[in-house]
């Protein structure tokens, strides 16, 4: 993962998409799949503003054992069908090794939790899989720690990581995790790996997403992934943190006008 490795960066693909370069990648969409209706009418509003990935979690890590924990299988296959339907890539998260098989049945890319950031087994099983991965900072992770973690898939073969800053737990309380937009530049400093932002789960409040999200294309993320919902109010997991369709259309014209003056 080191930049002495690949002076000039590395560019991830996935299906035909790059990502790294010059190109911002746009990734959006619920939090969690709910419904037909629901990741479809979230995968036409995000691939209407110029998103290029559908978000949407299958199997949910929750902090509570008792909290919604995702349509499993289901979810990816409708993600993939919401997907299709609209020209999508799908990005979504695997929380053990022995969903990988399934997984890549419906998914372009896999997404490491924060929560198993350090999964090693997890890691090396996705490294061998070869599907391209995003790859979660861990809440409580230093930089170091996170490119040992792509190295972990990288040393299996798989080149396609991607890295994401979705903030740290610090003793601020104000917002849900703090984003730590310095990670950007040390990244890119030491690393050749692509990164984007996460800014839902760093704020956790759906009224900051835009100052972080512009933060983090200032300094020079590769893109964003945005959690984007029908209707947030309503949503059965993070629903304070979600944009509306309109919200998010709204948004990516103002990360459009940054990206092109830095
Ligand atoms: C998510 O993106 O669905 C998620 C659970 O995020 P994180 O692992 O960053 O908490
Ligand atoms: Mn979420």
């Amino acid at each position: 993962a080191s930049r002495e490795m690949c002076p000039d960066g590395r560019v991830a693909e996935v299906g035909g998409q790059r990502i790294g370069g010059k190109q911002l990648v746009l990734m959006a969409g619920p939090c969690a799949v709910e419904s037909e209706e629901q990741i479809l009418e979230a995968a036409q509003g995000v691939k209407a503003a110029g998103a290029t990935f559908l978000r949407g979690g299958a199997y949910k890590p929750r902090t509570s054992p008792y909290a919604f924990q995702g349509m499993e299988d289901e979810g990816f296959k409708l993600l993939r069908k919401a997907a299709d339907a609209t020209g999508l890539k799908v990005v979504s998260e695997v929380i053990s090794h022995d969903q990988i098989d399934t997984a890549a049945k419906y998914c372009d890319m896999f997404q490491v939790g924060a929560r198993n950031m350090q999964n090693f087994r997890l890691l090396r099983e996705i490294g061998r899989s070869k599907v391209p991965v995003l790859l979660k900072r861990g809440i409580a992770s230093t930089i170091e720690e996170w490119l040992d973690a792509a190295e972990y898939i990288m040393s299996e073969g798989n080149y396609n990581v991607v890295l994401c800053e979705r903030g740290i737990r610090t003793f601020e309380t104000a917002t849900r995790n703090t984003l730590d937009v310095s990670a950007v530049p040390v990244v890119k400093e030491r690393s050749s790996l692509p990164i984007i932002i996460d800014p839902s789960h760093a704020a956790g409040k759906s009224r900051y997403i835009e100052s972080l999200s512009l933060a983090g294309i200032a300094a020079g993320a590769d893109g964003l992934i945005i959690e984007v919902h029908p209707e947030p109010k309503v949503a059965m997991s993070d629903a304070a943190q979600q944009l509306t369709i309109p919200e998010y259309q709204a948004l990516v014209k103002k990360v459009g006008a940054v990206a092109a003056a830095v």
